[in-house]
């Protein structure tokens, strides 16, 4: 995902070899070229601004160092603050200390909620909880079974109306899901949702009134890195819309320009959680802001 913007930066950052000592004029130079090359994997402009005014203020700043030569520190300032627009720390997932924990999915259809829902299922698994799967997309034709299929795949039950009873209430559902996991015993409840092809109205509404319903302790945002500049204004309505307390990028497979991976982080004010990179239930793990950085600046 990341090649373009890779080579970009690390060419610009190699121009700097050799120097004895940076010139505000390199700074300003190395500065511009930085910019141009964020703006051109897709970042959000304000993040950018943000981003060059650091490097600028803090290069400029620099303090002369024994170990490092004037190249390496901004390179090192470079990736701190890389680490920084990714959000810094790794952000854990929060859990209830009274079970279940509720973790509720939101986003726009085709985002990967349910292939998601799957993933997470595998993952909470590994760290020793027992989730339960629910089905509140029952807008989607074919959702419901989706989401079993991967449930099954992961070796979790799903939670799903009775079939042969119309549409169903999603908010229902998810109210009776919750009785069910604690009845069953399952720590974590995953509630995925129904998402359109475009932000709606009445999809915010939906998923507001299941939120207010089952008062998630944690509601994640699963975004397509693949949109570009799209997952910013996607994740400001739902955000607006919704509320949700952690980003899930996913398909960071792709070969997107990245700039969405980089930007919602700042824009939101909402930490990356978790990074979705493949089709399969294990393409999947928690987001680490460091070891992001470190492979963009290869
Ligand atoms: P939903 O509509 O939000 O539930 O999205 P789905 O889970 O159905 O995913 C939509 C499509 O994206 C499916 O074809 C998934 O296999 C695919 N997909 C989901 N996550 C990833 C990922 O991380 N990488 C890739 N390459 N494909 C993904």
């Amino acid at each position: 995902m990341f090649d373009t913007l890779s080579d970009r930066l690390t060419s610009v950052l190699q121009n700097l070899r050799g120097k004895g000592k940076l010139s505000d004029a390199d700074i300003d130079a190395t500065a511009r070229e930085i910019r141009i090359a964020l703006l051109e994997a897709d970042v959000a402009l304000p993040v950018v601004r943000e981003f060059i005014a650091q490097i600028k203020q803090r290069a400029k700043g620099a303090e002369v160092s024994a170990a490092l030569n004037p190249a390496q520190q901004v390179v090192k300032i470079v990736n701190e603050e890389l680490v920084a627009i990714l959000g810094g720390e790794t952000r854990r997932l929060n859990l209830a200390k009274t079970p279940p924990t509720v973790i509720m999915l939101a986003g726009l259809q085709g985002s990967g909620k349910t292939t998601l829902a799957g993933k997470l299922a595998t993952w909470l698994k590994k760290q020793g909880h027992t989730p339960l799967l629910v089905a509140c997309d029952l807008q989607r034709p074919n959702a419901v079974t989706q989401l079993q299929v991967v449930g099954e795949r992961a070796g979790v039950p799903t939670f799903a109306p009775e079939p042969g009873n119309g549409v169903g209430d999603p908010v229902d559902v998810a109210r009776r899901a919750i009785d069910e996991s604690r009845r069953a015993q399952h720590d974590v409840v995953v509630v995925d949702t129904a998402g359109r092809l475009g932000v709606d109205e009445e999809l915010m509404r939906q998923a507001a009134d299941i939120r207010d319903a089952v008062q998630p302790d944690e509601t994640l945002f699963v975004v397509d890195a693949m949109i570009g500049q799209d997952a910013v204004t996607t994740a400001e309505a739902f955000r607006d819309g919704v509320g949700f307390t952690g980003v899930v990028l996913t398909k960071l497979d792709g070969d997107a320009r990245g700039g969405a991976a980089l930007s919602v982080r700042q824009v939101t004010g909402q930490p990356i959680l978790f990074a979705s990179n493949g089709e399969k239930l294990e393409d999947f793990d928690a987001f680490h802001p460091d070891r992001m950085a470190g492979r963009i600046l290869g």
